[in-house]
């Protein structure tokens, strides 16, 4: 049986998710999990590149 990485539960499947460009192994709820938090994450990226954006062209 493969264990998630994450929590350390043993899965009858892992879903490769990518998490900070990085491939992970997780569980499926792990998986959801980091998925959210990296849409989460883009989402301030791209509040800053907007800021940054906003700066420049001043
Ligand atoms: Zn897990």
């Amino acid at each position: 049986m493969p264990t998630c990485k994450q929590c350390g539960e043993e899965v009858d499947e892992l879903v490769t998710v990518k998490v900070d460009g990085k491939n992970k192994r997780l569980c499926e709820s792990c998986a959801e999990e980091a998925a959210s938090e990296d849409a989460v994450a883009e989402e301030s990226e791209a509040v800053v590149q907007r800021m940054m954006d906003f700066k420049g062209r001043r």
